[in-house]
């Protein structure tokens, strides 16, 4: 059987944990928490990271530090992750949506404009298959609306926009270590702060409302209730873990990108005679190989599919139905304008297995399935 994901594993995070069980500090902000917060300001540029419990809790955090209330809007796409919408509905705010590009199946960047009202703080760009959103149009947007700007990054790290990692364009940014995505330590996530002022404050609200951070880097000489506040941070033990990920960061991003280009380069017959479609990568951006999905006529073929690579041992999952048709999301959003593609786009959608140790044999083998699949597809 091929899985859909396998959690990335490297070999030396046993070795890490063994250390920082070794270093008698297992619980939040240890050695290497430090590392992983130091190396994500390396590696993207980030002001400041912050490692978190989760990329859900990375966007809470966010949606308190952008002063998110009861009332307010948020812009953002229904074609995502629950986390994304709980942030700021959780903050009493409504989930404002508007339609996808088709080709990148990230939020239209020109439709964000007409979905703003006087209520509209902040956008939230979601960052689909580590394919960066329009963020030039994005930022000028927001700059011109006074609105924040939080980017669901969860699939991004390690990939860019004309250059520039994704996460590091608006106020905040977050990352995912799920066992779903490229790196990971179970559950995790990454706060990544853009400017300096807001950084003691994230640092507060992390850490239980209290200064304790500014007091173990002894600029206080003892720590105090300063504000509300939770807890977001990890264990080191899950720090150390997610370490051992970071180190082997390029050679994980190349050997997903290699069996990436394979499946493009395989399936490229495929979508010359128009049976499925293959995924758009803008010129300035650059991806990470997060996921590879194909789109299928319409639903019904999808799941014909589905059910035919899973005789052959493959599984294959799609996702997302769309927030605005969900339960919750009729109940705290709405969708601005038409539904062109959300809908139709999410039901098309197949997501083929994509992970670190995924082979070049094993690639071959699923696409000759789809291929002789579609042998009997009109
Ligand atoms: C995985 C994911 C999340 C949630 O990440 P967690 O770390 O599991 O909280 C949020 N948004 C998107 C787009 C995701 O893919």
């Amino acid at each position: 059987m091929i899985n859909f994901n396998v959690p990335p594993y490297t070999g030396k995070e046993v070795e890490y944990m063994k250390e920082a069980i070794e270093n008698q500090k297992i619980c939040g902000d240890g050695p290497f928490t430090k590392k992983c917060n130091e190396w994500i300001e390396e590696e993207t540029g980030t002001a400041k990271c912050l490692l978190t419990t989760s990329c859900t809790h990375a966007t809470e955090m966010a949606a308190f530090l952008a002063d998110i209330k009861e009332g307010d809007e948020v812009i953002l796409p229904s074609y995502t992750f629950v986390s994304t919408a709980n942030a700021f509905v959780l903050r009493g705010a409504k989930a404002v949506f508007v339609d996808i590009r088709p080709d990148t199946m990230n939020i239209d960047e020109k439709l964000i404009e007409d979905a703003i009202t006087e209520r509209t703080r902040a956008i939230a760009p979601v960052h689909y298959a580590g394919v960066g959103c329009e963020m030039d149009e994005i930022m000028d947007i927001a700059k011109r609306h006074n609105l924040a700007v939080i980017e669901d990054a969860a699939q991004g790290i390690m990939a860019s926009y004309k250059g520039k990692a994704l996460g590091t364009f608006g106020e905040f940014g977050c990352f995912s270590f799920h066992e779903t995505k490229n790196f990971s330590m179970g559950e995790g996530g990454a706060l990544l702060i853009r400017d300096k002022e807001n950084i003691e404050a994230a640092e507060i609200l992390r850490e239980k409302g209290t200064d304790r951070s500014k007091y173990y880097r002894g600029q206080v000489d003892k720590y105090r209730w300063q504000n509300y506040g939770s807890s977001y941070l990890p264990s080191d033990l899950n720090a150390a873990y997610l370490y051992a990920q970071l180190e082997l960061a390029q050679e994980i991003t190349q050997a997903r990108l290699a069996r990436w280009e394979q499946y493009k380069e395989l399936l490229t017959p495929l979508e010359k005679e128009g049976k499925i479609e293959l995924p758009f990568i803008p010129e300035h951006c650059t991806h990470n190989a997060h996921m590879f999905y194909i789109k299928t006529k319409d639903m019904d073929e999808r799941s014909r599919l589905i059910e035919y690579l899973k005789k052959k041992e493959i599984l294959s999952v799609f996702h997302y139905i769309p927030l605005h048709s969900a339960p919750a999301g009729i109940k705290y959003g709405r969708f601005h304008g038409e539904d062109k593609y959300t809908t139709k786009e999410s039901e098309r959608i197949l997501r083929l297995p994509m992970f670190y140790k995924l082979t070049a044999d094993e690639v071959e083998y699923i696409t000759e399935q789809i291929k002789e699949f579609y042998k009997y597809e009109a």
